[in-house]
């Protein structure tokens, strides 16, 4: 695994548990030379996670849509920065240039980037493997709606499996570099044929 787009908070509530499992994730990824893919803000979450991965020599590429330059205020110190003319396109350059998706956590953006690019693996348009970095339980609630779902034949177990729920970030790398599913076997567990 050469790259993981993480996708995070705008803001952040000064957890020190997430800035532990942070400065662990980070010395993971930069010792195993897997370069961070992320939404290129300087605040909140999201500049916590770029400034731990650069102070540890790891590669930093940001991709921030024009308009929010100012308002997420852009890091200025990154590897690599790619400004984009919109939302789509930075979704979909960060989905491009990353081997799998891990979320930390945050609010709306974030989960709304964490849902498209699961339903992107329930569809088989990408095999990736997709991590929620669970710190403190923050997304429990989130995890019982996904089983209220299946209970509520909305939704099928095997495609609630699909994404890995771990608060240790090295347990958590290593399923997901373990993570195998062949387009095809996640499109035929979507509907219910295997
Ligand atoms: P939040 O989780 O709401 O703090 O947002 C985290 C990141 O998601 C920020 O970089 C937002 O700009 C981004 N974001 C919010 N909504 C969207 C969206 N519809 N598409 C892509 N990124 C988004």
């Amino acid at each position: 695994m050469k790259s993981i787009c993480v996708y995070c908070g705008a803001n952040f509530n000064g957890d020190p548990v997430l800035k532990a499992a942070i400065e662990k994730l980070t010395a993971r990824m930069s010792e195993r030379g897997i370069s961070l893919v992320y939404g290129g803000g300087s605040v909140g979450v999201m500049g916590l996670l770029a400034d731990e991965m650069l102070s540890r020599g790891g590669a930093v590429t940001g991709i921030i849509p024009q308009f929010l330059m100012d308002k997420e205020v852009g890091h200025k110190g990154l590897t690599e920065m790619i400004v984009t003319s919109n939302m789509h396109e930075r979704k979909k350059k960060m989905a491009d240039l990353s081997e799998a998706f891990l979320i930390l956590p945050g609010g709306f953006g974030t989960l709304e980037e964490f849902f498209e690019v699961l339903t992107w693996l329930q569809l088989g348009l990408h095999n990736k493997a997709i991590g929620v970095l669970n710190i403190g339980g923050y997304y429990d609630n989130l995890f019982a709606q996904m089983d209220v779902m299946v209970e509520q034949r909305y939704l099928k177990q095997a495609n609630r499996d699909l994404v890995f729920n771990e608060q240790d970030p090295e347990l958590l790398l290593e399923k997901m570099m373990n993570f195998s599913a062949t387009p095809d076997e996640v499109w035929f567990k979507d509907r219910n044929l295997t």
